[in-house]
């Protein structure tokens, strides 16, 4: 098993990717430490994960806390003895439109829960990976954080994400030497709720932007971030990996 025996935190596991990290995680034998907003749907993860051998804490609360991040770090210490890694996934694509329309409040929204939340979650969990001399935070942004490719009113988004990338190169480069690896997710369009997986129209017209003509499922961009979290991905920090299915071919 790719994880066996480590602990991981996981945001955003109460739906989507997260959900699909939190249960593969938990099946190759981590220790999950979950998080997001909404009691019912992260107790249901959990309890799955508890009722089929595996072994799942969970804390409900907002990322744009910075207590939350370190309550989430002291759960896992305190339940499982320890932290060797992170996927701090949850996010939100807020608002869509123009900047010219955009209230700054909407544009603190989106800045908040992906970008100060990564920065949040990093100064959390850092003292615990360098106690130890090991470990791997991955967060997810996005393939519109590397090229926006002509989307319309993604402004906020692609500068969150964009800056979740930039933050990624400089905490790799800070605690590379220190043993702890820092990398980037960047999926393309993912059948989610956030992903619009109510919506079949939505969902034809952004599969169609991606060469392989399909949207990637959670479980897919889920296999992404068990890599960069298991030791397979040893000699990886700094890396913005695209799991895009060609998206940025096309666009770049
Ligand atoms: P999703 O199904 O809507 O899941 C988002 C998760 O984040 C939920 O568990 C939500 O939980 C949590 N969350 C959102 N804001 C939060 C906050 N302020 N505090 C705590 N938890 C919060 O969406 P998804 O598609 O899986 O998205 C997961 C990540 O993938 C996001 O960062 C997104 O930008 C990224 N991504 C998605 C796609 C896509 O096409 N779907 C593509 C590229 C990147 P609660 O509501 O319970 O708090």
């Amino acid at each position: 098993m790719e994880l066996s025996g480590k602990t991981v935190i996981i945001t955003g596991a109460s739906s989507g990717i997260g959900k699909a990290a939190a249960l593969l995680f938990a099946a190759e034998g981590a220790n999950v430490v979950l998080g997001a907003r909404r009691a019912a749907p992260l107790e249901s993860v959990a309890g799955q994960i508890n009722q089929t051998g595996g072994h799942a804490a969970f804390l409900c609360g907002d990322v744009r806390d910075e207590g939350y991040a370190e309550a989430l770090v002291a759960l896992a210490v305190e339940t499982f003895g320890g932290l060797d890694g992170a996927f701090n996934n949850a996010g939100t694509v807020g608002d869509l439109g123009p900047v010219a329309d955009m209230t700054l409040g909407a544009w603190n929204d989106v800045i908040g829960a992906n970008l100060t939340s990564a920065f949040l979650a990093a100064k959390a969990q850092l003292p615990a990976l360098l106690k130890q001399g090991k470990g791997s935070i991955v967060f997810n942004a996005s393939f519109v954080g590397f090229s926006n490719g002509g989307l319309p009113g993604m402004a906020a988004y692609a500068a969150s994400k964009a800056g979740m990338i930039g933050l990624t190169q400089s905490l790799a480069s800070d605690h590379a030497a220190a043993g702890v690896r820092v990398n980037a997710l960047l999926p393309g369009g993912t059948i989610t709720p956030a992903g619009g997986e109510d919506n079949p129209e939505f969902l034809e017209m952004i599969a169609n932007l991606h060469p392989m003509r399909r949207m990637a499922v959670a479980e897919e961009i889920a296999q992404a971030a068990l890599f960069l979290l298991s030791d397979r991905s040893s000699f990886m920090t700094g890396s913005p990996m695209i799991v895009d299915g060609g998206m940025s071919v096309r666009l770049l």
